[in-house]
């Protein structure tokens, strides 16, 4: 995930990101990475680390943070959230960015939509996955494995 902007350092970043809703706990993280094993996105991109984010915060990276890729890839499934033993709460973190980034103009509107839009494709897609194997729940086969599997690798181009 590349930063695109590169900058200064702002240090009243993390009260910015506190002062909003959502945000007021962001001081209480002790980089434990608790996160970082639940999330389903950093299971498949290795690169993607919410404690990572969280700690660009704390340093001021204000512009790499709110232009970075990494911020559009949390699927807001809270399971980081339910994990964090300090309660940090970094699914609304992610919306309080997204929306300074936004604001801001790091991105644009259309983008946005965009990435709502593929949210839920992909959710709409995973239901209609989920009713075709739920139907057949006592009869799959070895081969519906390597069928979900080629799903996959179609999706790696
Ligand atoms: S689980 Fe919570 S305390 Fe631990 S690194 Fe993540 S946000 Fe910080
Ligand atoms: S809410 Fe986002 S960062 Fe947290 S576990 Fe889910 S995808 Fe990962």
């Amino acid at each position: 995930m590349n930063a695109k902007k590169i900058g200064s350092i702002y240090p009243d970043f993390k009260n910015e990101v506190s002062r909003c809703p959502g945000g007021e706990n962001i001081m209480r993280c002790f980089a434990c990475g608790t996160c970082v094993l639940s999330c389903p996105v950093s299971e498949v991109t290795a690169e993607y680390s919410p404690r990572r984010i969280i700690h660009m915060i704390l340093l001021g990276m204000k512009e790499e943070v709110l232009g970075s890729d990494a911020i559009w890839y949390c699927v807001k499934c809270y399971r980081c959230h339910v994990m964090c033993p300090q309660e940090v709460k970094y699914p609304e973190i992610i919306r309080v960015l997204r929306k300074m980034a936004l604001e801001q103009g790091y991105v644009k509107p259309l983008f946005v939509n965009a990435i709502n839009e593929i949210d839920r494709i992909t959710q709409d897609m995973r239901c209609t996955m989920l009713e075709q194997i739920i139907v057949r729940r006592d009869s799959i086969t070895e081969n519906d494995m390597k069928e979900i599997s080629k799903f996959s690798e179609k999706l790696d181009y």
